[in-house]
């Protein structure tokens, strides 16, 4: 089984990550497995999801001298012209608090009406190889911001969002649920696919 080294500390979605890549064949270990320095972050200059996905994985993949898999990922609110997008993670300051977050968007979206609380997470995915080459995987899911939060599970702004063709948020549902249906799913089928 191919080894990759996961790009991103965030446990949440190393366990997303690895349900999936697990099924492709692949085994991911964690950053600290394969020797990178726990106060190693990549700055996340870029404007777009692409961008920083790949600064991560090629910062990665440089210190590890591995196959490297990053991913950048965001939730694009449509009445607020795409905002938080690249800046989900720190959009109520750089602290990275996702309750913030969450409260700044919901005081943000006061008295807009359902219909018009549309809202996707984008998640892009970048393999970057010791060979220099790279496969660049997008996925989304659709859904709503809802007006209050709802659901204890997940990370980030899963309690506020709930997916096309659900009445429950991301929070609301079990982690298999919520793999079989998400951005990263949706990004780690098409790199998948790309692969195959
Ligand atoms: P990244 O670590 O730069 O990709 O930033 C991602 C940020 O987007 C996270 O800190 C969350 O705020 C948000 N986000 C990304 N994916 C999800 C998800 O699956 N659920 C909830 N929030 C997410």
């Amino acid at each position: 089984m191919e080894k990759i080294v996961a790009a991103t500390k965030n446990k949440g979605k190393i366990k997303e990550i690895d349900a999936i890549t697990s099924q492709l064949g692949f085994s991911v270990i964690p950053r600290d497995e394969a020797g990178v320095p726990e106060e190693f972050d990549t700055d996340e200059t870029g404007t777009t999801f692409e961008e920083n996905s790949e600064l991560k994985a090629v910062d990665i993949m440089k210190l590890t001298g591995m196959t490297a898999v990053a991913d950048d990922s965001g939730l694009e609110v449509d009445a607020l012209g795409g905002e938080p997008g690249v800046y989900s993670a720190r959009y109520a300051g750089e602290e990275h608090n996702d309750q913030a977050n969450r409260t700044l968007v919901l005081s943000k979206l006061e008295g807009v009406p359902f219909e018009k609380r549309t809202a996707r997470f984008v998640c892009v995915v970048t393999l970057a190889r010791p060979d220099g080459s790279k496969v660049v995987a997008r996925g989304t899911v659709e859904g709503h911001i809802i007006e209050e939060e709802r659901g204890t599970n997940g990370f980030g702004y899963d309690p506020i969002f709930m997916p096309e063709g659900y009445d429950r948020t991301f929070a609301e549902m079990t982690a298999e649920e919520k793999n079989g249906i998400s951005h990263r799913a949706n990004a780690l089928k098409k790199l998948e696919e790309m692969l195959g």
